[in-house]
């Protein structure tokens, strides 16, 4: 914690008003460790936002931490353009071994940019030299990044507004659920796929979260994904996997496809691939669409190496077994249990997401933002998601133990009694 006292003034003369975050969590953080996070007034909140699910291994872990140190210590690279370096090797290597082989994965591993709207811009690109088309197909309530490609593939209407441009090249399909439950959206779109004269033009890619994060934690069915990744097959177009927020074992596995047994000829990673929060993107291409030529996507920091170091020891400590998906496992039937308690409170309230990516769709983006804000009182740090708005999202690290995992599921409990007049009446 620091010891000197901050100037919070200094946010609201000198940041621009562009800041977010810090609107809804008005304190000032100072520490940081496993899934709390301590402000600079002593105050200690659970993390249920995890940096939007770029802290899955929780802040600050030992050995990722210790593994960095030694790096640095011992003048290891810090920065290395897209050279060869030993913390890269060592990285691919890990991952080759504990991810892409047991998953008879053959994709190749492509650095970008480190965010996760550079890894985007970059799949895109791709399916776009493979196929020779522009066109490339995304879903309501998609959320993919906010730099001009990424955000022609995303729906949000208040980030594309921000674009300041037309966003071209992107027909939107109705995501799985769109149109209520029964409404097989697939069928549409199999429809403008396969009628010559549907106005639609053949696209280069079909671009999808398989757990919309920003746009209300919409889960697509199994059925509903094979159909699509069949379509895009037949549409000769390209199938990528946006799995920037719902992968690194956020929905339960480490790729949010895995269980539904989709092979995406591309998936994007980016959030917590570096396992520490340091900026980190990447691209799995398979190798026959490994199309781009040496810098044609270039950029300064596709090899953040200590981004690598961390990365590395985040999947030799949690990836080499499966004892770590049966805590995620563990841990989401206690969120689901705790968000079940929320939405037996309101009327017409239903549970979202999958794994460990859960929410709660309280109808209502007011009410939504009062229990968080009630939360955040409590000490537990959450936010909401959702076209409205109105979905409570829990992205708490997975490796919170299950004691504070109940005792922010308590916070949340609360902080929605509360706003709702409920009053507890439990015997004590
Ligand atoms: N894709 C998905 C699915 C995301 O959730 C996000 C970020 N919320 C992005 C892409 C963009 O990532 P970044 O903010 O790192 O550019």
């Amino acid at each position: 914690m620091s010891s000197t006292p901050v100037n919070t003034e200094i946010f609201t003369r000198r940041e621009s008003q562009a800041r977010s975050y810090c609107r809804g969590f008005d304190t000032v953080f100072t520490s940081a460790n496993g899934s709390e996070m301590t402000d600079h007034n002593g105050t200690c909140y659970i993390d249920f936002l995890a940096g939007c699910s770029s802290l899955n291994y929780g802040h600050n872990d030992p050995d990722l931490k210790q593994a960095l140190i030694d790096h640095i210590q011992a003048d290891g690279i810090a920065h290395g353009l897209d050279m060869h370096t030993d913390a890269k090797a060592a990285f691919i290597e890990a991952f080759e071994t504990h991810i892409l082989a047991p998953r008879k994965m053959s994709h190749k591993i492509m650095f970008t940019g480190p965010t996760g709207a550079n890894a985007v811009e970059a799949a895109m690109k791709i399916a776009r030299k493979v196929t020779g088309r522009s066109n490339v197909i995304a879903f309501t309530n998609g959320f993919h990044g906010v730099t001009q490609g990424a955000l022609a593939a995303t729906g949000n209407g208040y980030h594309r507004e921000g674009s300041g441009v037309p966003l071209h090249n992107v027909t939107r399909m109705p995501f799985d659920g769109f149109m209520g439950a029964p409404a097989d959206t697939s069928a549409f779109i199999e429809a403008m796929l396969t009628d010559p004269s549907s106005g639609m033009d053949a696209p280069a890619a079909i671009i999808l979260e398989t757990v919309q994060g920003e746009g209300g934690l919409n889960t697509a069915s199994a059925e509903w994904l094979h159909r699509i990744a069949k379509m895009a097959k037949k549409a000769g177009a390209l199938l990528i996997i946006d799995d920037v927020q719902a992968g690194c074992g956020r929905t339960g596995r480490f790729f949010s496809f895995e269980e539904i047994g989709l092979s995406p000829d591309i998936v994007t990673l980016a959030k917590s691939i570096s396992g520490f929060g340091l900026p980190m993107g990447l691209v799995l291409v398979k190798p026959e669409h490994d199309v781009m030529g040496p810098a044609e996507h270039n950029g300064t920091f596709r090899g953040n190496t200590h981004a690598f170091v961390t990365a590395r020891a985040a999947i030799e400590k949690f990836w080499t077994d499966k004892s770590f998906e049966q805590d995620i496992a563990r841990r989401a039937r206690l969120i689901e249990q705790g968000l079940q308690a929320i939405a037996d409170m309101i009327p017409g309230a239903r549970l979202k997401g999958r794994g460990m990516m859960r929410g709660v769709d309280v109808c209502s983006g007011a009410l939504a933002g009062e229990i968080c804000a009630r939360a955040f009182q409590n000490g537990l740090i959450i936010e909401t998601s959702g076209p409205e708005d109105e979905v409570i999202k829990i992205l708490a690290p997975l490796t919170t133990p299950d004691e504070m995992l109940q005792s922010g599921l308590d916070i949340l409990i609360d902080a929605a009694q509360t706003v709702l007049g409920i009053h507890k009446y439990a015997a004590e």
